[in-house]
């Protein structure tokens, strides 16, 4: 199957070309042609399984189709995500396929100066890609209007929900006309996302691809009992010995980033923390240096991690095991992409003996588990993985400040800063680039703590 044989417009065919796609993923084969038909759509696919282009394409293609004028302040197209990360990169994709057609889009999120994006709205916009929190500030300021969107998409809706968006999203879809087109993507299709989707959508195409737990089987998986204490030499060793050249490290807290991050850039090792108390432009940094090969070793909490538009990561390291099972699967979802192989080690110490049982009972596989020499585990650790036994599960946030919300500082409006960036731009530009800003800097979006399933509005976090 080729891309022409899915019905795409040639502008859109070229683009997809000039990115060396050339045969379309699982998602893309049946979502496309659901969308160009018209059609809702609610899909559960994760990132890396292409959904971007599964829904970018055939929304480009409508637009052009329907060839609408649009007013001063309005959108025709609106993108919803929840992290800035994922507002980014969508909106990276939106101009590189629609850099043939003639269409305006914009990215904005929270922790940047609003005043560029009330500018970039200003004449209006074929595609604006928001996450929900800063978006309703542009509207509360009159800077948006929702009366003329033709299509609606949710990018990773289970995600926004977890992070306590739905209030925002449902003020948002009672302003939109009844009339539109709506594509939901999450990577579950939990209780509460079927009850958004019944809300939201019309007899909707239902495309499931890659269920979260084959992820689980196409990657080799490996555990090595460690004692707390050697976890960062072991890293170190790993890395070294191995020759890894490119290596995502998941840990539990912000601190243990920075930390892990620190002792292996003095062991020689160069590496970087990604976090949410990290700004814009040091993530920016981070992720750019990861990706060209200066950074070898990227260590990111999961938070700071969902979102991240790595291609085919060869390595993951789970230097703490998630307390929650269902984020093992998500981390090691961001190797072996494509078909390519993917390897994911976990470092597994006294204390994760019932963790790691957790996610063996999740993913319904045992994990093979390898002492490596010179690094041997103490009994303890050893009886506690073979047990099942260590730190109770904990529902609750380990490291609160990864999850607080952080206050807007009084007096302080977001926006109220000055930025020459006037970001408005045709989909060939470089519209809504995460800009590195100094001062105060919001949190990251950030999942919300147990007890505050309805918070406050959101948008700091973005
Ligand atoms: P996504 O799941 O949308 O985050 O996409 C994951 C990665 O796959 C991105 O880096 C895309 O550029 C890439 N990609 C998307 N579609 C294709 C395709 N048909 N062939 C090869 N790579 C693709």
């Amino acid at each position: 199957m080729s891309f022409s044989s899915l019905g795409l417009a040639e502008p859109l065919l070229r683009a997809v070309a000039e990115q060396g796609y050339d045969t379309p993923s699982p998602i893309q084969l049946q979502a496309i042609p659901a969308v160009l038909a018209g059609r809702d759509l609610m899909a559960a696919a994760q990132t890396g399984t292409g959904k971007t282009a599964g829904f970018t394409l055939p929304m480009l293609q409508r637009l052009m189709e329907s060839k609408r004028k649009v007013s001063p302040n309005r959108i025709r197209a609106l993108v919803l995500t929840p992290t800035r990360e994922l507002a980014a990169q969508v909106g990276e994709s939106v101009r590189n396929y629609g850099k043939h057609l003639p269409m305006r889009s914009h990215v904005v999120f929270g922790g940047v100066s609003i005043n560029p994006q009330m500018m970039a709205t200003r004449r209006g916009l074929d595609v604006l890609v928001a996450c929900p929190g800063r978006l309703m500030d542009l509207y509360n300021q009159g800077a948006v209007r929702f009366d003329e969107v033709e299509i609606l998409v949710l990018d990773e809706a289970d995600r926004m929900l977890d992070m306590g968006f739905i209030r925002d999203i449902r003020k948002i879809l009672a302003l939109m006309p009844k009339q539109r087109q709506n594509l939901l993507f999450s990577a579950t299709f939990a209780e509460e996302i079927r009850e958004l989707a019944t809300g939201l959508l019309n007899n909707p195409a239902v495309i499931e691809v890659a269920p979260r737990n084959s992820t689980a089987e196409r990657i080799e998986q490996l555990v090595h009992p460690c004692d707390k204490a050697n976890k960062i030499a072991l890293l170190s060793h790993l890395v070294t010995s191995n020759d890894w050249q490119q290596v995502l490290v998941f840990t539990r807290t912000k601190h243990m980033a920075n930390r892990v991050a620190e002792t292996l850039d003095k062991n020689g090792v160069s590496a970087a923390a990604i976090h949410g108390n990290k700004s814009q432009g040091a993530r920016t940094r981070a992720l750019a240096g990861f990706k060209d090969g200066n950074v070898k070793v990227l260590v990111a909490t999961d938070i700071a991690a969902r979102g991240l538009d790595i291609d085919k990561l060869p390595q993951v390291v789970n230097f703490e095991l998630p307390n929650v099972a269902e984020d093992y699967v998500h981390r090691i979802g961001r190797t072996g992409r494509a078909g390519a192989a993917g390897h994911a080690i976990s470092l597994v110490a006294a204390d994760e003996g019932k963790l790691i049982k957790a996610i063996e009972r999740l993913t319904k596989q045992n994990i093979k588990c390898e002492q490596v020499a010179g690094f041997e585990a103490s009994r303890e650790t050893l009886d506690n993985i073979a047990r099942g036994i260590g730190a109770p599960l904990r529902k609750e946030p380990r490291d609160p400040s990864e999850e607080r919300r952080a206050p807007r500082p009084q007096g302080q409006r977001q926006g109220a800063g000055r930025s020459g960036n006037a970001g408005g731009a045709r989909t060939g530009g470089n519209a809504g680039k995460p800009k590195p800003q100094g001062g105060q800097r919001p949190a990251e979006g950030a999942a919300k703590p147990a007890q505050a399933r309805r918070p406050r509005r959101a948008s700091h976090n973005q």
